[in-house]
């Protein structure tokens, strides 16, 4: 497997050189808005530990990521008031990974509203609108 790169762009948000909408943190997790979301709601959730993806994670890391994962998917439900969360998790390139650095998506759904393609930036100020709402309820 090849091996962690440190120049990756999450491990750049981890270590301050480029800025993030933080939705929450603690020892072992950083939680934080995707500023290209694909749906209202769309975050991701990282060790603050080095890995690619879950396939080199430790059974420590996958544990925290999980354990922030639920905590920020019940608070964006409710503050979403969503009828579901879909978790989304991509491992190496052939998996769809883009940033090598193991993350979960968040993502709030509602009945019949599909997800939006990958891409397509967001607008910050919602975005930030976003992140408070799930806060809120944190
Ligand atoms: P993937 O590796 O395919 O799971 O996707 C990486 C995700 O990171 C995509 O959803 C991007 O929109 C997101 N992303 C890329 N750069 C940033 C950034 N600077 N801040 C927040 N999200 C990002």
């Amino acid at each position: 497997m090849t091996a962690y790169d440190d120049e990756n762009i999450f491990a750049k948000i981890l270590r301050g050189e480029i800025p993030n909408v933080t939705v929450c943190e603690d020892d072992d997790t950083l939680c934080f808005m995707d500023i290209f979301p694909r749906s209202d709601g769309h975050c991701l959730v990282i060790p603050k530990t080095p890995c690619r993806n879950m396939l080199d994670a430790t059974p420590e890391q996958l544990a925290a990521c999980m354990k922030t994962v639920n905590r920020v998917a019940n608070a964006a439900k409710t503050a979403f008031d969503a009828d579901g969360i879909t978790l989304l998790q991509f491992n190496e390139a052939a998996g769809g990974q883009e940033v090598f650095h193991l993350h979960f998506h968040i993502h709030p759904r509602h009945e019949g509203v599909p997800l939006r393609p990958p891409g397509q930036a967001g607008d910050m100020a919602a975005i930030q609108k976003k992140a408070e709402a799930i806060r809120a309820h944190l």
